[in-house]
């Protein structure tokens, strides 16, 4: 499959010229940030853990849990999809693999969405809906519907640039355990910056575009296809 029109037109009209290099710098520099922010933390865990007899599990190719429901921030969705966009390869697949992806979970993810953009505008508290934030999380694990930035060989496309929800969940115990159908969860830790970090990171971009999480195969997708107008229906 070609490159949609759409995603053309998006690309050519927000990411070109001294606006587009601008993007590509603050991408740039959100990355670092991040990066450094979870390797501070990661080796903060790593110690604590190997004083507690434990060590990490979690390796790069390992992916029971790209079989998981994902978010991300807009923020993070324009790390990727400017990620995408010098890596035409992966630009390529995820747009050859989003349709299969969107034809089996897409259902669930929009009203999952919903929830969560109903709940924001109403100033719900995240406890009011937790309940059913977990059955439509569970009904997305049992579907197993692979993320769309997984590989043949089961790598991640985008690895990089993963969103936060993936490169700070980490397991202690074997990977099977991570499976959607293992019997027994995996006993998980969750690798979170200290505020400092999340404070700068928020700060990097426009009020909004960190604090709300939404379905993250399906956010990129709207990011390359509709762009601005993408951002600016999803966050009112
Ligand atoms: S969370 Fe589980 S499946 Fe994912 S990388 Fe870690 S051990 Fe592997
Ligand atoms: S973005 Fe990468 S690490 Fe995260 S679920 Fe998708 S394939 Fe897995």
């Amino acid at each position: 499959m070609g490159e949609p029109e759409s995603i053309r037109a998006v690309r050519q009209a927000e990411y070109s010229g001294r606006q587009g290099t601008a993007k590509t710098e603050h991408c740039a520099r959100f990355t670092a940030a991040k990066d450094e922010a979870i390797r501070k933390t990661k080796q903060r865990l790593t110690l604590e853990l190997r004083a507690a007899g434990e060590a990490v599990s979690c390796r790069r190719g390992c992916n029971h849990c790209c079989l998981h429901y994902i978010t991300a921030s807009v923020a993070e969705g324009l790390v990727i999809v400017d990620f995408l966009y010098r890596n035409e390869a992966e630009l390529r697949r995820f747009v050859e693999n989003y349709p299969r992806w969107q034809a089996r979970a897409g259902t669930v993810c929009t009203g999952f969405d919903r929830l969560r953009s109903l709940a924001q505008a109403t100033g719900t508290p995240v406890e009011a809906y937790r309940a059913s934030v977990g059955i439509a999380q569970d009904e997305y694990a049992a579907m197993a519907v692979g993320c769309p930035f997984l590989t043949g060989p089961g790598d991640c496309a985008i690895y990089a640039v993963r969103p936060l929800a993936c490169a700070i969940h980490c397991s202690v115990d074997p990977p099977e355990k991570c499976a959607p159908d293992s019997l027994q969860a995996p006993k998980c830790y969750n690798v979170v910056p200290d505020e400092m970090d999340i404070a700068a990171l928020s700060g990097f971009w426009k009020p909004g575009w960190s604090a709300m999480s939404m379905t993250m195969p399906a956010m990129v997708y709207g990011l390359l296809t509709r762009g601005n107008a993408f951002i600016d229906e999803s966050l009112g």
